[in-house]
């Protein structure tokens, strides 16, 4: 008895030590007195007592004594480590360095501080933000005919172009002082979000110049003469600006590109021997680059003539360019998807421009990759976030009115299971997608600049936005595949790709970006270890060390207690529902804490070839970040009630999907042994965490079945029509007639149940059931409304033989928007 009492002591003493990082000295103090007290009161044999004193002294003098330790372990580890470590090039670094760590770094460390999280600040609009939300931006959204845009002219309109250069669409960075609109990262992103509501390419186009590219730059690194040109031009669109990176033969490696430039002197604008470059370039896919006036370039710089220093080589370099300078080749289109934004390539041969055409003057020459690096992830995180979130809003409400009002076996399809189960993940998604773009907006607008966030939410929210239109097709059947203006799901499934493949493709950014920027990053000690190995500074090195050993330890201890007690002692700043998600979280953070060591402890710098175990471990950060951008969203919006089951599948589903990733790194990892241990300490008692009930999934799906308070909360932001005969209002409109008829049609069911009316279909007894005074007149034309609506909303469109072949042209210009519509 007495055996166990001390067991369980030995084990409750250690536990607690690991799990609080006791230091160094309390460790060499309690194994100590821990041992005396084993000889004083156990008399063990003289030869055990001899072993246990020569495994003591050397690790407590290796404890204590740092000089030592740092001759006799860490010298060697240092150098063995230098020798493992993979060698990392300018631009790697350049890529990793960039940016700020946020929330990240908490999530890295296993132990989420969630006041802080609640403490952060909560998207904003400031009244002049609003009031252009509310004004020029409706007004352009009602202006925008998508079907016009994409079928027939395969261009926005002239009015169209002239009001988004004249309202400052272009301008949304820019500072005011240069004419721009200076507006907010969530506004800019909840403009973006309302034109991408009713046309992908009316989207992009306003996107694209708010993004990476000249004014970006020129905000970050112009000289002041640059910033004080271009910016007023761009921002009232006198300039229209692209920027091209990418070429044929450098698409994700984009630092690879072949494009030159060769510094060189030679007569410029009738002033001879002008110092410059001489550039040659091939460029495509490249976004506005059909109309640009003012094209941003990147290229690799030489120096063979020694013209500006030492150094032959110099590296990336960017340089703004008219596009009419002589030697560019420019205006050609791709066709992207069938969207109408302008892209397309461009090239250049032997093109010369002064050296102030490089952004920030010469002495920026060889920095372009480090400037875009770090220009690249606050466009990342606002503009294909606000596009995929527009999705998800508009196939919410307008695929919930469609299956309310689609009947079919006499009913409406959203109430068969197998429908609300996909509407549930549509509305599931759009909540995460919702919470996540306004989570990482707000940390914009409050100073940071979240590398690894920002990919996340590129990479998370496209993918969600692919699975949200996917199944939104799959609801509307016929209705989603039949093209032309009544459609309004199948551009934005055509243009799915698009977001996938742009601001770095989703293969490439799930498993070698967000892990391994992560880890690199927001490891609370791997960067450390890294810098002090880059500078072999063994001190720097062992403090390091010595801190993550102790952090490792405190992640076993804690993850193995929370793990037995399932989470239940985890602290939660609220109860009931809420706090489960909040403890869940928190062990499923500690689970990955856990993980994410035990990974680069088997592994090292070969990690980073493991690409999909650094894609599986980039999952679980990923959803450890939405999951907390779900609690956060609904801590904001002041937790209603009403956003319960919305609350209750996301978050199931994110924790379900982070334990089953984690099951599939420990199922993968090359060191089996590792891979046990690992699953031990992190789910020792198997997998707690489960997929979303069937019921939460109804419950979900009923939210956008019907008009209510959580749908227009969902779906705020988006563009709701002012006309009546666009498809969504149109949709909105047969929803309400739909449920309104309801009650009657309740009352005739009843009726036919109890033999007053012969059994059937009870909208094809509507007569029978006015003219017996089962229902009111009133009631009756409410059903007729109720039904002509749906009549109009399950049309399709249907084009004469010809539209289809090659008369197209004559027919397209003889139909107006909505004509098509009226003929029925
Ligand atoms: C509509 C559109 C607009 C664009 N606008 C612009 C613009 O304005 N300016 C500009 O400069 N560029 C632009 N781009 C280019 C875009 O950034 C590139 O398409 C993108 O970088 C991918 O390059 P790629 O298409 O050549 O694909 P590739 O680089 O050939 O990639 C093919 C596949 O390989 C994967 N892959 C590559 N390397 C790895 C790896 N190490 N591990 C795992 N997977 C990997 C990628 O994820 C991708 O799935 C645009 C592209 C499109 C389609």
């Amino acid at each position: 008895m007495n055996g166990i009492i001390e067991l369980l002591l030995v084990v409750t003493v250690i536990g607690l030590m690991m799990a609080r990082r006791a230091s160094r000295y309390l460790w060499t103090g309690v194994l100590g007195a821990g041992l005396i007290y084993w000889i004083v009161f156990h008399h063990p044999a003289a030869m055990a007592e001899l072993v246990a004193w020569v495994l003591y002294v050397p690790l407590a003098a290796l404890l204590t004594l740092t000089p030592l330790r740092r001759r006799s372990i860490t010298q060697p580890l240092l150098t063995a480590y230098r020798r493992v470590m993979p060698a990392m090039s300018d631009t790697e670094r350049a890529a990793l360095e960039a940016g700020t760590v946020w929330w990240e770094a908490d999530l890295f460390t296993g132990q989420p501080d969630w006041q802080r999280l609640r403490g952060f600040p909560a998207p904003r609009l400031n009244p002049e933000e609003q009031a252009f939300i509310d004004g020029p931006v409706e007004e352009l959204c009602g202006m925008i005919d998508d079907w016009e845009i994409t079928e027939e002219l395969r261009d926005l309109t002239p009015e169209t172009w002239d009001y988004m250069k004249r309202r400052g669409f272009f301008g949304m960075i820019i500072p005011r002082r240069y004419g721009g609109l200076e507006f907010s990262a969530n506004a800019h992103s909840l403009v973006v979000l309302k034109v991408a509501s009713v046309s992908i390419s009316a989207g992009v186009t306003v996107m694209v110049p708010n993004s990476l590219g000249p004014a970006k730059l020129l905000l970050s690194y112009g000289t002041e003469a640059q910033k004080d040109y271009y910016l007023p031009r761009l921002a009232n669109g006198t300039d229209i600006p692209c920027f091209a990176l990418t070429g044929p033969e450098a698409g994700s490696d984009a630092a690879s590109m072949p494009d030159t430039g060769v510094v060189c002197r030679q007569t410029h604008d009738g002033k001879a021997d002008v110092l410059g470059i001489r550039l040659n370039w091939e460029k495509r896919y490249i976004t506005l680059g059909p109309v640009a006036t003012l094209l941003g370039l990147a290229f690799h710089l030489y120096d063979p003539d020694h013209l500006i220093g030492e150094k032959e080589d110099i590296g990336i370099t960017l340089a703004l360019i008219p596009t009419n300078t002589p030697g560019i080749e420019i205006g050609s289109r791709h066709f992207p998807m069938n969207q109408s934004f302008m892209n397309g390539p461009n090239r250049g041969k032997d093109v010369f421009i002064p050296m102030d055409r490089v952004i920030g003057g010469q002495e920026r020459v060889g920095m372009g990759w480090r400037m875009l690096m770090n220009c690249l992830s606050d466009g990342r995180a606002i503009s294909l976030p606000a596009l995929s979130t527009a999705a998800g809003k508009k196939m919410s409400r307008a695929v919930g009115a469609y299956a309310a009002v689609r009947k079919q076996f006499r009913l409406p399809i959203g109430k068969f299971e197998g429908i609300s189960e996909v509407l549930a993940r549509i509305v599931g998604n759009t909540y995460v997608m919702n919470a996540a773009r306004g989570f990482t907006t707000a940390a914009i607008d409050s100073g940071e600049d979240p590398s690894v966030a920002s990919a996340i939410v590129k990479y998370h929210l496209t993918e969600r936005m692919r699975v949200v239109v996917n199944d939104a097709m799959d609801i509307l059947g016929g209705c989603g595949i039949s093209m032309g203006p009544r459609n309004f799901v199948a551009r934005g499934y055509e243009a799915l790709p698009i977001g996938i493949t742009v601001e770095g493709a989703n293969i490439l950014t799930r498993n070698l970006i967000i892990f391994g920027q992560g880890a690199t990053r927001c490891h609370p000690y791997l960067y450390r270890e890294m810098q002090a190995a880059d500078q072999n500074d063994v001190a720097a090195f062992d403090a390091a060390l010595c801190s993550h050993a102790s952090h490792i330890m405190s992640l076993i201890a804690r993850s193995l207690f929370h793990g037995l007690s399932g989470g239940r002692l985890q602290g939660a700043p609220v109860g009931g529902t809420r706090g489960r998600h909040y403890r869940r979280l928190a062990r499923l953070c500690l689970a990955f804490a856990v993980t994410t060591e035990m990974a680069l402890l088997s592994l090292g710098g070969s990690l980073k070839r493991k690409e999909s175990l650094s894609g599986r471990l980039g999952d679980v950060l990923s959803l450890l970040y939405l999951g907390s951008a779900v609690l956060k969203h609904h801590h904001d919006h002041g937790e209603p009630d009403d956003e319960l089951p919305l609350l209750e599948w996301a978050c199931t589903d994110l924790q379900f999907t982070i334990q089953e990733r984690l099951h599939e790194v420990f199922d993968n990892l090359p060191n089996r042994f590792v891979a046990a241990l690992t699953r031990l300490m992190t789910f020792p008692l198997g997998r707690p965490c489960k997929r979303p009930r069937d019921a939460h999934g109804h419950s979900v799906a009923e939210l956008v079945l019907s008009p209510g308070a959580v749908r227009e909360r969902l779906t705020q932001g988006m563009y709701l029509p002012a006309d009546a005969n666009a498809p969504l209002a149109r949709l909105d409109d047969a929803l309400e007639k739909a449920i309104a008829a309801e009650p009657a049609l309740r009352t005739l069911r009843r009726a036919m149940q109890e033999g007053t009316l012969p059994r059937g279909d009870p909208e094809a007894c509507i007569d029978s059931g006015q003219s017996t005074g089962v229902i009111t007149e009133q009631e009756a034309a409410g059903i007729r409304a109720a039904i002509a609506a749906r009549r109009i909303v399950i049309q399709v469109d249907e084009f004469p033989p010809e539209y289809l072949t090659k008369e197209h042209a004559a027919w397209s210009s003889s139909r107006t928007a909505g004509k098509a519509d009226q003929s029925m």
